[in-house]
C-alpha cells in the first residue's frame, strides 16, 4: 500500500511516495505560492500527480497510490480536514482536505506538520517499535508531537503538543504567541541567536570567534554560524549550546512529569549539532526530573528521519484511510 506524504511549509512543499515500511520511493518539491491559498492547493495537487506518474512505471498493474497525507504548518481541526490558522501561509479556516481530495481523487488526511513528523519518527525512525514517545523539534521555535500508548495525541481541538509555549519563566521574554516566558524563547534557535548576539554586543573576550564570523555586526550573526563555531570547538559557542541544552532538559523534565513517554526524540535544525546539545539536555533532565531518583529515566535520542519525518508520517497516517482489498 503506497501513500503520498506532503509537507507544506512557509517556503516549500515537499512530497514523497512512501511504502508501508516507511521507505520514500520518489520525491518531489515545489516553492510554496505564498500569496493565494488556492494556488497552494493547486501546487499540492500538481505535486501529487507528478509523484504518481513518476512511480507508476515501477508498480504492478494493481498497485497505486491509495491516499494522500498532508502535514501543514498550522492549527488543524480535530476532524483532520480544515486548517484553522497557518501563521506562514494564507490559510484561514481552509477546507484543505476537501479542496485537495477534489483535485486528486483520493482520500486525504490533513495533520499538523509537527504531529506528522512525530508519527513518522515513532513508526519508522528513532522511536520505531515504541508505543510512547515525545518528539521535540528544535528549530527557530519549538514544536513537536506526542504518541501515547500507540496513538497520536491530538486533543479535543486538534491543538495538543504545542509545548514550545509552555511557560518556563514567569513574566519572561515575550513570545510571538502573545504570552511571556514560553519554553521556545529559551531553548530554540531563536534563543540561541539572541544569546549569541548578546555576547558579541557585550564584547566579552570569549566571544571573539563569533564576532569574527559576523564581521563585528551582531545582527548578521546566524544560527548556522554558531553551530559551525561550536562544532569547531569555540568555547563560547559550545557554552551557548550547553545553556540551550540546560533549558531543553528542564522542559523535557516537565513533559516527563505529565506524559511519562519513555523516550524523547529531538529533531530540527538546531539539534543537528548533536551531543553538544543533547549531552547537556540529558544532564539537565536528570537533575530536574521530579522524584528523579525513584523512577526510570527516559532516553533522549536524536531524530533519525531528518526532513523526511513529516512526509513519512503524513503518508502513514493517510494509509489508514486506504480501501483494503477484500
Ligand atoms: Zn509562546
Amino acid at each position: 500500500m503506497l501513500a503520498v506524504g506532503v509537507d507544506v511549509g512557509g517556503t516549500k512543499i515537499a512530497g514523497g511516495v512512501v511504502d508501508a515500511r516507511g521507505e520514500v520511493l520518489r520525491r518531489a518539491r515545489r516553492d510554496t505560492p505564498s500569496t493565494d491559498s488556492k494556488a497552494v492547493q493547486d501546487a499540492i495537487a500538481e505535486l501529487v500527480a507528478e509523484l504518481r506518474t513518476a512511480v507508476s512505471a515501477d508498480l504492478a498493474p494493481d498497485e497505486d497510490v491509495c491516499a494522500v497525507g498532508i502535514g501543514a504548518a498550522g492549527f488543524v481541526d480535530a476532524a483532520r480536514a480544515t486548517v484553522l490558522f497557518a501563521p506562514n501561509l494564507a490559510w484561514r479556516d481552509e477546507p484543505l482536505r476537501a479542496e485537495v481530495a477534489a483535485r486528486v481523487g483520493l482520500p486525504v488526511v490533513v495533520e499538523n506538520d509537527a504531529n506528522a513528523a512525530a508519527w513518522g519518527e515513532t513508526r519508522f525512525g528513532a522511536a520505531a517499535g515504541r508505543e510512547n514517545a515525545v518528539c521535540v523539534t528544535v528549530g527557530t521555535g519549538i514544536g513537536g508531537g506526542v504518541v501515547v500508548d500507540g496513538h497520536l495525541l491530538r486533543g479535543r481541538f486538534g491543538m495538543a503538543a504545542e509545548f514550545g509555549h509552555m511557560r518556563v519563566v514567569p513574566e519572561g521574554v515575550q513570545c510571538g504567541c502573545g504570552q511571556f516566558g514560553c519554553w521556545e524563547q529559551y531553548a530554540s534557535g531563536r534563543a540561541l541567536v539572541r544569546r549569541a548576539r548578546g555576547l558579541v554586543t557585550a564584547g566579552t573576550p570569549a566571544s571573539g570567534r563569533l564576532r569574527e564570523l559576523c564581521g563585528g555586526e551582531p545582527a548578521d550573526l546566524t544560527g548556522p554560524m554558531v553551530t559551525a563555531a561550536a562544532a569547531a570547538g569555540d568555547p563560547a559557542s559550545v557554552g551557548l549550546f550547553a545553556e540551550l541544552g540546560d533549558w531543553l532538559g528542564a522542559g523535557l523534565a516537565s513533559l516527563a512529569a505529565v506524559l511519562d513517554p519513555g523516550c524523547f526524540v529531538i529533531g530540527g535544525g538546531v539539534a543537528e549539532v548533536g551531543e553538544l546539545l543533547l549531552g547537556p539536555a540529558r544532564e539537565s533532565f536528570r537533575r530536574r526530573l521530579p522524584a528523579g531518583s525513584h523512577r526510570p529515566l527516559a532516553e533522549i535520542l536524536p531524530a533519525a528521519l531528518g526532513n523526511d519525518a513529516g512526509i513519512v508520517g503524513a503518508a502513514d497516517l493517510a494509509r489508514a484511510d486506504c480501501a483494503w482489498p477484500t
